[in-house]
């Protein structure tokens, strides 16, 4: 997939044009960029700007129109009334969604929109967003509108609309102790918070962003986007670092691709709302196995696994080699036979899950943990390796979900497998949908 990020070149590498391709990479989607900009600024200072002349940024747009096929856009510096001209001129009428994050001002000073460019970016650019995305500040500086109650937030959003952006998200206001970002929809509103960090950052607007358009070009529905991105900024401001000599800039730091490919999935299925109805008493494990698995400690996992709270999921601990012990040793027995076989996540026991999965034609096994023998019971850590050998004893076809319905004790439970995380997301999802 190919999505395009339109703005400013930004050295430090923390936002701009440089950080959002760094967040396509790293949710496995290829970035195209159009420059408005090159700025020169670091972490502790504003310094100058270069535009693009405007027969270079038409150049730009009309190579990357002509040859590739886009699925998303964001707009975010723009600078001066005749980029928002040109850029208005090309993408009106395109029919994909446009992420507009208005960017005036950066955290170090910078202007990163001219005062007489305002008046057009309300005009021509707003009415192109699918969503814009403004923290507090751009949200008044837009509408004129002090924010400093739940009612002004509401007037500054509906006056955003009003201007023709279909969904506003107003992101950064601090309640209780919380971040809580106010989501007006074409016909719903709510609100999504998460814990407030402390934390003077470069990056941050660009990382959600630039998350949000990679969601929403997966064909996720806007309130799924809006969750990941929130999900995916947070974590890159916790591990934001000080790099330079002045603030920090956020990080989404690639690890190791194997682990970096099961947290993109798992957090995908954190944000799945309903999710919570599927996870058991003993919660859920989603596991990736290196190719050759040795042991479990060559099958990725969470360590605390992920856990219900209410209605919310949460990841307990961190997704690292070794971090699972019944999911990762019935995947490793599964694929012994199997060996394509490398990802597998826990759910809970209901008939009507199974019925689903039926009617989606899995493969589905089964195996009666009644029948366990007492040698196999006394010894812990061999039940799953036993069930999941009876169930797969000489069976020819890759199994999709293998499950027990119990013992005295026991709780029942479905595995569901897949080649990758993604696929057992899929998978999960047919279960979910009707939920
Ligand atoms: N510089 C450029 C080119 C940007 O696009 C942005 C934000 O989008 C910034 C700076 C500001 O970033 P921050 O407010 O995180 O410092």
């Amino acid at each position: 997939m190919n999505l395009l990020s339109i703005g400013g070149s930004d050295p430090s590498g923390g936002a701009g044009i440089q950080s959002d391709i760094k967040t396509f990479n790293q949710l496995n989607v290829h970035g195209l960029t159009v420059l408005t900009a090159i700025t020169a600024q670091n972490t502790t200072r504003f310094g100058h700007i270069q535009l693009a002349t405007k027969k270079m940024l038409e150049e730009q747009i009309k190579s990357i129109l002509s040859d590739f096929r886009i699925s998303g856009i964001k707009i975010s510096m723009v600078y001066d009334s005749s980029t928002i001209e040109s850029l208005y001129k090309h993408l009106k009428g395109m029919e994909v969604p446009i992420v507009v994050d208005p960017v005036i001002r950066s955290t170090t000073g910078g202007v990163l929109l001219r005062k007489d460019a305002v008046k057009n970016f309300k005009k021509l650019l707003i009415p192109l967003a699918t969503v814009i995305t403004p923290n507090k500040f751009e949200a008044e500086y837009l509408t004129g509108i002090k924010i400093n109650s739940d009612s002004d937030i509401h007037n500054a959003a509906k006056k955003l609309q009003n201007l023709g952006a279909k969904n506003v998200v107003i992101t950064g206001i601090e309640k209780k102790n919380k971040m809580t970002d106010f989501v007006y929809g074409e016909n719903f509103n709510y609100t999504e918070s998460s814990k407030k960090l402390i934390s003077i950052n470069h990056g941050s607007g660009c990382n959600y962003s630039s998350a949000l358009i990679c969601e929403l070009s997966k064909k996720n529905t806007l309130k799924q986007a809006i969750r990941f991105a929130k999900k995916y900024t947070h974590s890159s401001i916790r591990q934001a670092k000080s790099i330079g000599k002045g603030i920090a800039i956020t990080q989404n730091r690639n690890q190791d691709e194997l682990i970096s490919e099961l947290k993109q999935a798992i957090t995908q299925f954190i944000t799945i709302k309903n999710a919570y109805k599927v996870i058991p008493e003993c919660q859920t494990n989603f596991v990736y196995a290196k190719i050759n698995p040795k042991s479990i400690r060559d099958i990725a996992g969470v360590t605390g696994r992920i856990v219900k709270t209410k209605k919310e999921l949460e990841v307990a601990g961190d997704i690292e080699y070794g971090g699972s012990k019944h999911v990762a040793s019935a995947l490793l027995s599964v694929k012994k036979e199997f060996p394509s076989i490398r990802s597998a996540m826990n759910l809970k026991y209901e008939i009507q899950t199974i019925d689903k999965f039926k009617k989606n034609k899995l493969s589905i096994l089964k195996y009666d943990r009644t029948k366990e023998p007492k040698i196999i019971k006394s010894k812990e850590g061999l039940s799953v390796k036993w069930g999941m050998s009876t169930a797969i004893h000489k069976v020819n076809t890759i199994p999709d979900i293998i499950y027990h319905e119990g013992d005295f004790g026991k709780e029942p439970m479905i595995i569901i497998f897949g080649e990758r995380p993604v696929d057992v997301l899929q998978k999960i999802k047919m279960v979910l949908r009707r939920v």
